[in-house]
């Protein structure tokens, strides 16, 4: 069997969204050779996809925050760092010995040091009719807006969370507002959110950002309907209908696309894969790798970004 082709570093990096690609190009300033792996075409992760190409194309469409994701991209360049663009990591070894596919052969990294930058997958949300065609994630919509510029149209929007106000506020900049917000989020849900008001006027920025976005719905005319139940999609061979009960009233919404969103969980396969422990978040709802101690050895793993954690504990 020929040998794998074989590339040595002082660190790999997992992952080119905004944690990844910051990570590779803080280390690779302080001088050290660091490779960066990515399944993706290009840097950008999920919030920055594709940014160099899409943000001359795209970039007032989708806003500043978009934008920002030009300079961590930049900075790969600048600090030196070999980003390898579509590899698809599937074996850690202790070491670390790092195996990935990319296009057709697959090839081996290895280094003393590594980071997880693996980010979030959107929380799934099987509600019935969801396999109908015409329904998907509202991340998905959003990444048919950023990589190709495809619009969706005539979509309900069902679910919570920023990612939701955020895509619904998106389409309509692009044009194609909504045709409705129907929001899962209970006035008991509220009430217990108001216990975390300190941690939330600490983040006023991210306040301001959210009620930039309600105002948009509200400009664009989408209703929002709350505290919805009973939903379900229907249609003949594609969505064709939504619906669902709100304030105890039964409604129907005809429509071209549904678009589900519950909040993002962390992606966590590279981490269990390496058998690192894991703990559940009940706030979060969600598994999460575990912190550990400050790593005394040399050979450390870490975790940046959505998936969260400092040094990772193995069980
Ligand atoms: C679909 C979706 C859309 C989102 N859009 C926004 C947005 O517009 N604005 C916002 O503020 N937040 C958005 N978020 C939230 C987002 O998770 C964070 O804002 C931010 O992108 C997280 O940064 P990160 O670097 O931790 O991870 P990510 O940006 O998720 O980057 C992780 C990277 O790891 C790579 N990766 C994962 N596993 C492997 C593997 N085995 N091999 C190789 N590469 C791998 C992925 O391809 C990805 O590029 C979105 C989340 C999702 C799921």
């Amino acid at each position: 069997m020929t040998p794998l082709e074989t590339t040595r570093v002082d660190l790999i990096v997992i992952g080119a969204g905004p944690a990844g690609m910051a990570a590779a190009a803080t280390a690779a300033a302080h001088g050290a050779q660091v490779l960066l792996l990515d399944e993706q075409p290009q840097a950008g992760g999920q919030i920055y996809r594709d940014v160099e190409r899409v943000a001359p194309l795209r970039g007032a469409l989708l806003g500043p925050d978009y934008r920002h994701g030009l300079g961590l991209a930049a900075g790969l360049r600048e600090q030196g760092v070999q980003h390898v663009r579509g590899a698809a990591v599937w074996m850690v070894e202790p070491g670390y010995r790092v195996t990935y596919s990319c296009g057709q052969h697959s090839a081996l990294a290895e280094a003393p040091q590594l980071i997880l930058a693996t980010g979030a997958l959107e929380r799934p949300m099987p509600l019935p009719g969801w396999t109908l065609p015409g329904v998907m994630t509202a991340g998905a919509a959003q990444i048919l807006l950023k990589q190709s510029g495809v619009v969706t149209q005539r979509a309900v929007l069902i679910g919570s969370g920023p990612l939701l106000y955020l895509v619904a506020a998106q389409l309509c900049a692009a044009g194609a507002a909504p045709l409705a917000m129907l929001e899962t989020q209970t006035p008991p849900d509220f009430r217990r959110a108001l216990a975390h008001l300190g941690g939330a006027l600490r983040g006023w920025r991210y306040l301001i950002k959210g009620a930039a976005m309600l105002r948009a719905l509200r400009r664009a005319g989408v209703p929002r309907y709350t505290a919805v139940q009973d939903v379900h999609m229907e249609g003949e061979g594609a969505v064709q209908a939504v619906r669902f009960t709100a304030q105890g009233r039964a409604q129907r919404i005809a429509c071209e696309t549904v678009l589900l969103n519950h909040g993002v969980v962390p992606h966590t396969q590279i981490a269990r894969a390496m058998d690192i422990e894991h703990r559940w978040d009940e706030s979060a709802q969600a598994s999460r790798p575990s912190r550990g101690p400050p790593p005394r050895s040399a050979q450390a793993a870490r975790s940046a970004g959505e998936g969260e954690g400092m040094a990772l504990r193995r069980r």
